[in-house]
């Protein structure tokens, strides 16, 4: 399946997989890092590493991708993986389920889970209690496991504080602080690290992104992330021209961008104005992107203040229209604002503005 290898080759991934092929003896695994490098996949690839069968492939080097075991993982068809996700990340990341227990799902229309049901994870305990399938053990991928609700956590609890069985853990997260500290403390913890640049440019150029180091600093450097944003039509030119769109005032920039993306987008370019009126360099836009004129940090601050309440509701697209040319409109009048004539922006460009 194309997922599975796509997965295989998240080349950043290679050093953390071999590391922890032959370190981690741990029966649960906390893989945690920044959002959109990977730990999903190098979830699954720890996972087909220990269930691989080769016999000539050395631990460090699996999966091997070729044996039995591993073409039943490619195929999401291994007895002895579970992987548990909230509905509504299941088609993105290619593990869409299938004829089990899609027909109540199908029928229904109701909006995608995005937290990870607690039946499944009682399913997935039962699963930990029986015996392989394949005589490997058995792996629980579970991801993002902040999405376990309190009574899922609670059940999960319970098998973590008394292994039983051949199972093992993985859990996933980008926000460990999300986590109950009783899972964070049953887990030995796996850190994955940003790609190093180039490794992740080299990546993007490999999918056919056009000037990947501009969406890679808009993304904070997460490569996974420039592909999300790419598959929403945004480039590297239309990532260049937003700070300026949105000093026009300009909302139709933002059109047809999911709401939280249009709430981190807008937060990053209120972070680099301010960081820009303070005299610090901007992280997610190039400083020739950005409005000429600066800022006044007054402005930016009731503006990231605005931004900050509208992240939070984001996922409740209410009002979205207008809440998104209110942002709009509090941005263009953050960005140009024109510097107090003392911080250089001079009593002339003052007077010439309007
Ligand atoms: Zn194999």
């Amino acid at each position: 399946m194309a997922d599975a290898e796509s997965a295989a080759v998240l080349p950043w991934l290679a050093a953390p997989l071999r590391r922890a092929l032959e370190t981690q003896t741990a029966h649960a695994l906390l893989l945690h890092g920044p959002g959109g490098v990977g730990q999903f996949e190098l979830a699954v690839l720890l996972a087909q590493g220990w269930l691989c069968e080769s016999t000539t492939v050395p631990l460090g080097e699996r999966p091997c991708g070729a044996c039995a075991s591993c073409r039943l993982v490619a195929a999401h068809s291994h007895p002895d993986l579970l992987v548990l996700l909230p509905e509504a990340l299941r088609e993105g990341l290619g593990w869409a389920a299938e004829s089990e227990d899609g027909g109540e799902e199908k029928a229904g229309k109701k909006k995608p889970s995005k937290d990870i049901r607690v039946e499944e994870v009682r399913a997935a305990i039962a699963l930990a209690l029986t015996t392989s399938s394949r005589g490997r053990g058995k792996a629980i991928v579970i991801h993002p496991a902040e999405r376990m609700n309190a009574i899922a956590t609670n059940a999960f609890l319970k098998t973590l504080e008394e292994p039983a069985g051949d199972a093992r853990f993985l859990l996933c997260t980008a926000a460990p602080d999300a986590l109950a500290p009783t899972i964070r403390s049953r887990c030995q913890a796996i850190a994955l690290a940003l790609p190093p640049t180039e490794v992740a440019v080299a990546w993007l150029r490999g999918h056919g992104v056009a000037e990947p180091e501009v969406l890679l600093a808009g993304c904070g450097g997460q490569p996974q992330d420039v592909l999300a944003l790419v598959d929403l039509g945004v480039d590297s030119a239309a990532w260049r021209a937003f700070p300026g769109r949105v000093a026009n005032g300009d909302v139709a920039a933002l059109r047809g961008w999911p709401l939280p993306l249009a709430a981190d987008a807008l937060q990053k370019l209120c972070h680099d104005a301010a960081s820009m009126a303070a005299g610090a360099e901007p992280r997610y836009f190039a400083a020739t992107a950005l409005p000429r004129r600066g800022a006044e940090l007054g402005a930016l601050v009731r503006w990231a203040k605005a931004l900050r309440r509208f992240a939070e509701f984001a996922e409740h697209p209410w009002n979205a229209e207008l809440s998104i040319e209110s942002l709009v409109e509090q941005g263009r009048e953050a960005l140009q604002t024109p510097r107090s004539p003392q911080r250089g922006g001079g009593v002339q460009s003052l007077h010439s503005r309007r």
